[in-house]
């Protein structure tokens, strides 16, 4: 089994927020994580990489004067150096649609597709002055129904009514503020139409598709497919590989949705191996899964399955798209202009990055919108993560090295009670649990297991009193603390996607070797033996936040912002 899993490409003129997080590259790499110990190291190959190229840019670099490839040089490695060693994301290969490997792959690409595109001719603001053909919202002009003045060619943000560039009454350049002409141009459209039934019959056997994906995607289709715009008159992409198409660009849209294949391709030559790509993306039994947000739906079960079906050689389409809906910030809309919400180079400043990833992935908004509270993000460090999970680990540990000289006990099987049996029974069957919503593609859901787990393990070890027990019944407290001692390497495996470097500071306690040469389906197994020497010092593995954490937190997180304002790149700023 090959498993190929792909974060959608963060646009690299911003730092990403939670939102974007949670919503991609998180959960990318907590399934990542997950299904290297599931389907072995060398079975997983994990890719994104920075969405570069496009108009905002080129526009952003015409402003400072400079080029856009200096610009997305210094972002990109600000992103990536964010992702790599802040956040612990574990890509195979963080790309750039800068890579020559990406560029010549998307040119062939659609050189293959030719026989599939439509040339229209369309009349495009031109603005005479900067050289450029404006996008939709580089042109802004009166909204001819409310009269606002400063309505931008897509929308007019006052009334909210769509509009297009030729409908505003005295259009200007958004750049220069000077008027700009309507220049007829040909483009290339891709023939999405003709490809309407095959995405549609493709979408409705799978069974592996989750049904929001499926839902959305379907009503696009019986809304009807239209040919899609492929190309762009600017010059900061990737060169239009067609005939009379010089001078125009694919539109970033497209090119980054090839991505996925190309940092693959780019993995392997890196690695020397320059053919084996090709048992991720045409191979017979690859699993593939796909960490987007909602509104990305169309691009991944739509058009990317159009593109791979168009090219007749067989690429294996998605398997999971697991989009996720909103997360808002204190049920507002992230939003950096005003000043809501948490970005990702700010979030360390806060508390471990670790205490971030656990609390996002208990708040995946994997059914419905969620907010992001403070009161909620303390819970969950402070109940699940410390309580729940910290202490219980730090109590039997403490115990196993009090009463049994730091030694696992060993223990009697005719001895044992109903509640021993539960546990016994729970520690095996909750890696189970967690795995089949793992495959779904469902991470909330799939760590509920390990605080079940966890939670009846401290109500069990309550119950048992093995401080108790220890006085005259020594034998029943060395078999609650050998099946407690064991339900931690298990507690250990299932926390090891959200918390890599805390799930291997367990192991270290517990005295075994490297976490990620485990295997997810030995996690249930009682691997630690009578006899077995475990860490004589415990100390605690989480702290709680402090009481006035809520109440100090968006102050502190006020200066760091504007300490973080002068040093990110000017990109990012
Ligand atoms: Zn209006
Ligand atoms: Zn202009």
């Amino acid at each position: 089994m090959k498993v190929l899993v792909a974060s959608a490409w963060p646009y690299v003129n911003y730092v990403p927020h939670l939102g974007t997080m949670i919503g991609s590259i998180l959960s990318a790499d907590v399934f990542a994580r997950y299904a290297r110990l599931k389907y072995g190291k060398d079975n997983v190959v994990f890719v994104s990489g920075s969405d570069e190229h496009g108009t905002p840019i080129e526009i952003e670099a015409i402003k400072r004067k400079t080029n856009p490839k200096s610009l997305t040089d210094q972002a990109h490695e600000y992103d990536k150096h964010l992702f790599l060693d802040v956040w612990e994301i574990s890509f195979n290969n963080y790309s750039r649609t800068e890579s020559e490997t990406h560029k010549s792959f998307v040119m062939d690409f659609f050189k293959k597709l030719e026989k599939y595109m439509i040339t229209r001719e369309e009349d495009i603001p031109y603005c005479e002055y900067d050289k450029l053909y404006l996008p939709d919202r580089f042109v802004r002009g009166t909204c001819p129904y409310c009269g606002y003045e400063d309505a931008t060619g897509d929308q007019c943000e006052n009334c909210g009514r769509l509009l297009t560039p030729s409908m505003l009454i005295n259009p200007r350049c958004a750049i220069c503020g000077r008027k700009p002409i309507f220049k007829k141009t040909k483009h290339w459209f891709f023939d999405l139409t003709s490809f309407s039934d095959k995405v549609k019959e493709w979408l409705e056997k799978s069974e592996t598709m989750p049904n929001n994906v499926k839902s959305v995607a379907l009503s696009w289709i019986s809304e009807g497919l239209k040919p899609r715009s492929l190309t762009r008159d600017n010059s900061w992409g990737i060169p239009a590989p067609f005939e009379g198409a010089e001078n125009k660009t694919i539109y970033v849209w497209f090119e980054a949705l090839l991505g996925y294949i190309s940092a693959t391709k780019e993995y392997f030559i890196n690695k020397g191996e320059p053919e084996k790509w090709k048992e991720f993306w045409f191979g017979k039994d690859v699993i593939s899964y796909y960490f987007i947000g909602k509104d990305n739906i169309p691009f991944h079960a739509i058009i990317l399955p159009a593109m791979l079906m168009a090219t007749n050689e067989n690429y294996v389409l998605p398997t999971v798209i697991s989009a996720t809906e909103y997360l808002l910030f204190d049920k507002l809309k992230f939003s950096k202009s005003k000043k809501i919400g948490v970005w990702i180079d700010e979030a360390p400043y806060i508390v471990d990055i670790e205490y971030w990833r656990f609390a996002l992935v208990r708040m995946r908004p994997e059914e419905k919108d969620t907010s992001f509270t403070w009161k909620e993000f303390v819970r969950i460090v402070n109940t699940e993560l410390n309580d729940d999970i910290g202490n219980y680990i730090n109590r039997v540990l403490t115990m196993v090295n009090r009463y049994f000289n730091g030694e696992i006990p060993g223990y009697r099987e005719e001895i044992y009670k109903d509640e021993d049996r539960q546990l016994i029974k729970l520690i095996t069957e909750s890696p189970k649990k967690s795995s089949e919503l793992y495959d779904r593609g469902k991470l909330k859901a799939a760590t509920d297991p390990l605080l079940e787990l966890a939670r009846f393990a401290n109500g069990y070890l309550n119950t048992r009193a093995p401080w108790d027990l220890i006085k005259n019944n020594r034998d029943e407290a060395a078999n609650v603390l050998y099946i407690t001692a064991n339900s931690i390497r298990t507690i250990a495996i299932m926390l090891y996607p959200l918390m890599p470097r805390h799930a291997q500071q367990i192991y270290d306690l517990l005295n075994l070797g490297n976490i990620e040469d485990e295997k997810w389906d030995n996690a249930g197994e009682f691997i630690l033996k009578p006899g077995h020497k475990i860490k004589s010092e415990i100390k605690p593995l989480f702290k709680k936040l402090d009481p006035d954490f809520e109440k100090n937190v968006e102050e502190k997180l006020e200066k760091i912002r504007e300490e973080l304002t002068k040093t990110r790149p000017p990109l990012l700023k």
